[in-house]
């Protein structure tokens, strides 16, 4: 299996100023890496983190799995600067645009690395994305009693 992780690098540096993108996005990074680390382990082919950059040599091109995920917001094609793409050896490809799946993903890789090596792998997260794989971000809040 090939994984790509796309992430917005200005995000990961905080220079986007929104809080919760930049700790969820540094945390899909780490996990990235230690995966990349262990991918022996799992029997990856490649582990590929893209950082896209908003300057003019960066086109925003995947680097190794040629998948986009793309929304439309008013009425213009938006491509998606967080996602995640897997290719198994069936050649299907799965594309996570939503962050906090391929967290979701990315975690239960590192939860198999950590059976298969029995150390110790567990990325410390930030308090965001500790909370995403706690599914607390599903949960809506009670109404108040009227
Ligand atoms: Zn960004």
């Amino acid at each position: 299996m090939r994984i790509e992780l796309r992430v917005c690098q200005h995000c990961h540096e905080g220079e986007h100023e929104n809080e919760h993108k930049t700790a969820v996005t540094r945390d899909l990074v780490a996990c990235a890496e230690r995966i990349s680390e262990y991918k022996d382990v799992l029997g990856l082919d490649d582990v590929h983190i893209r950082r896209v950059r908003e300057d003019e040599d960066d086109d925003g091109r995947p680097a190794a799995l040629p998948a986009v995920a793309a929304t439309i917001q008013n009425e213009q094609i938006t491509v998606s600067d967080t996602q995640l793409v897997t290719m198994g050896e069936n050649g299907y490809m799965l594309v996570y645009p939503n962050p906090q799946d391929a967290l979701k993903v990315l975690s239960g890789n590192i939860d198999e690395i950590n059976k298969e090596t029995e150390v110790d792998v567990t990325v410390d997260l930030s308090p965001e994305g500790a909370a995403i794989l706690a599914g607390e971000h599903d949960e809506v809040p009670d109404p108040p009693e009227a």
